[in-house]
């Protein structure tokens, strides 16, 4: 296969923050699917890029979400331009995810091109995935609900890889006042911001549990201050990582005991956040859509589970079966060395054509059931 078109996508910036570079992306992808018969929805925003939904025809029978992001991690200014050699390609997004959404839609032209036409099967990209997705989450979460499966374009894994679990994000901020004073004084009445977020940071840090795959992490932001004086600010920042919804459940019961404790009974507290991307672990329905899958396509898939999140982690949280990782194999996101291989293009390509076919056939066979069933109605 050529890489031209991929080398157009990758030389439009497209930084999460730029929102003309992720509308120029939208574009284009507008400019591919719509001769395909897809209809763009588009979720106009005014600082950060579009979300795009491009709808195909809707038919009784299962339907199916595809899953990419328009965005990419790299500024424009620290990104270097598409290149290639005979087994890689290069340059900002060619794995992360511009080069996971361009096999969506070579799958989706093939399809168009066997069929004469798509439906059922939808495209959602959207425009802020690299910032954390806070605009599109609760889009996302609201779309997915229409769906009985879902299929994510990040990177493939090393070994082609699909991803079947990522953990689940909280993250919060705790502002913690207590009174200003100067150094050497009243430090037995715990009204000291700083002693008390030195505590709580330890406290909320020991929560972790590498072997259940917990992790809590503490950055500290205080002001510019002197020594001698004691602020009477401290802000943490607080990222509590999980891999299982018990864990995330015991996290998030002891960070809430943790802050009834008394021993921060002096000072004020305000604290902000939530969950970010909940946990997408493993389940019977998800272990169902693989196995789907790999009857289709006659073969095993090999999985694995990330800790970093993406979307799927949002589609799954609503309880849709969904897999991660079908893009190409690549590496170095958000890197300067970002790279993505040629052929795990072309496995990939033809992995998700007959996905598509697959799926489409099913839906044929509800569709020629409910007429001949109607048939038989009006018959009887
Ligand atoms: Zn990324």
């Amino acid at each position: 296969m050529d890489f031209k078109e991929l080398e157009r996508l990758i030389n439009l910036d497209a930084f999460t923050t730029d929102k003309a570079g992720v509308d120029r992306n939208g574009a284009v992808y507008a400019q591919w699917l719509q001769p395909l018969g897809f209809e763009v929805e588009r979720y106009q925003r005014e600082l950060i890029g579009d979300h795009l939904m491009f709808r195909s025809e809707r038919r009784p029978g299962a339907r199916l979400l595809l899953l990419g992001h328009l965005d990419t991690g790299s500024p424009a200014h620290y990104s270097p331009r598409f290149t290639e050699d005979d087994g890689w390609v290069y340059g900002p997004g060619v794995c992360d995810m511009k080069g996971g959404n361009y096999v969506a839609v070579c799958a989706l032209r093939n399809l168009h091109e066997q069929r004469g036409r798509i439906a059922n099967v939808d495209l959602l990209l959207v425009s802020d995935a690299e910032g954390g997705s806070g605009d599109s989450h609760s889009l996302t979460a609201a779309l997915a609900r229409e769906y009985d499966s879902c299929l994510v374009f990040a990177a493939a894994g090393s070994r082609h890889e699909v991803v079947t679990g990522r953990q689940g994000v909280a993250a919060y901020v705790i502002r913690l006042s207590g009174r200003s004073f100067q150094a050497g004084s009243l430090y037995t009445q715990h009204t000291n911001a700083t002693e008390t977020a030195g505590w709580l940071a330890s406290a909320l840090i020991a929560l972790s549990d590498p072997e259940r795959g917990s992790c809590v992490s503490v950055a500290r932001i205080g002001e510019d201050g002197v020594a001698a004086k004691v602020l009477p600010e401290v802000e943490l920042l607080v990222e509590v990582r999980y891999s299982s919804i018990p864990e995330r459940e015991r996290l998030l019961g002891e960070f809430s005991e943790l802050l009834d404790s008394s021993n921060l009974r002096l000072v004020d507290i305000e604290i902000s956040g939530g969950i970010q991307r909940d946990v997408m672990a493993p389940d019977m329905e998800q272990a169902d859509w693989l196995e789907q899958i790999e009857e289709w396509l006659g073969y095993p898939l090999k999985t694995e589970r990330r800790t970093a999140t993406s979307d799927a982690n949002i589609v799954a949280a609503e309880g849709v079966p969904t897999l991660d990782g079908f893009g190409p194999h690549g590496d170095g996101e958000h890197t300067r060395k970002e790279r993505a291989r040629k052929a795990s293009f072309v496995r990939r390509i033809d992995e998700v054509t007959r996905i598509l076919q697959a799926f489409d056939d099913q839906s044929e066979l509800v569709e020629e059931s409910r007429k001949w069933l109607e048939k038989d109605s009006l018959t009887h």
